[in-house]
């Protein structure tokens, strides 16, 4: 399992030092500011299953659609605003969705399900909490704050990029309420999101296969990103 710690570690150097080398000091200051909060975060309620692999890839679904910007930069220097544009939308809503669900897993008493609003327990896909909306929002603002060098001095644009923060975060809610994929066990009869449950596959009951927690941590900063350019 080794390599997978090194492929974490080679991710993370390559995203630093694509933004780095792109914005400098100004660029990478949300991108600690993300990581670090994120780690600091509290730990001890974090999902079980985070095992090194998870966060090798958790560096990919949370760090590709800002270092994309950043090539964009390289390759495309005359749309320099609206990449960074992209860069602080993903990024924000990669802050916002951290946020939501460290601070909704530890201190929300009762979770929705974002589509049937029905209660459901805290920590499933989809599931949404006061506590954590609120949490992920002011994530949003915070390494949203940050990004503000890096756009034009329009206050309007840096609002706007807190609220696709809180729009990847809401997406991202949205996604694991109905792409992301559930399994359920044909032995003890649990149901989760890991493929695996004593020691035998268990049965897909929702979602797409290859969707797990990461992928759809992928496609909502890659879509805040896009509708950040787009801002931009
Ligand atoms: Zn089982």
């Amino acid at each position: 399992m080794r390599w997978l710690t090194v492929g974490g570690a080679l991710a993370a150097v390559l995203v630093g030092t694509s933004v780095f080398a792109v914005g400098g000091i100004w660029a990478s200051l949300p991108m600690i500011g993300f990581f670090i909060s994120a780690s600091m975060l509290p730990r001890a309620l974090r999902r079980s299953h985070q095992t090194e692999q998870r966060t090798a890839r958790q560096v990919v679904a949370n760090g590709l659609a800002p270092t994309l910007c950043c090539w964009g930069i390289l390759l495309y220097p005359e749309h320099e605003a609206s990449f960074w544009s992209g860069y602080a939308a993903s990024l924000t809503a990669a802050a916002a969705d951290t946020w939501a669900t460290e601070f909704g897993m530890c201190y929300a008493d009762t979770a929705w399900h974002i589509i049937t609003g029905k209660r459901v327990p805290k920590g499933t896909s989809g599931a949404v909490s006061f506590i954590g909306t609120l949490s992920g929002a002011f994530g949003a603002v915070m390494v949203g704050s940050l990004t503000m060098p890096l756009l034009p001095p329009y206050p309007l644009q840096s609002l706007l990029i807190c609220s696709l923060g809180v729009g990847g975060m809401r997406l991202d809610s949205l996604l694991g309420a109905t792409l992301q994929a559930r399994y359920q066990c044909t032995s003890c009869g649990v149901e989760g999101e890991q493929p695996i449950c004593c020691d035998a596959p268990a049965v897909l009951v929702r979602g797409v296969r290859w969707m797990d927690n990461d992928m759809v941590n992928l496609l909502s900063t890659l879509t805040a990103a896009a509708v950040g350019i787009a801002i931009g």
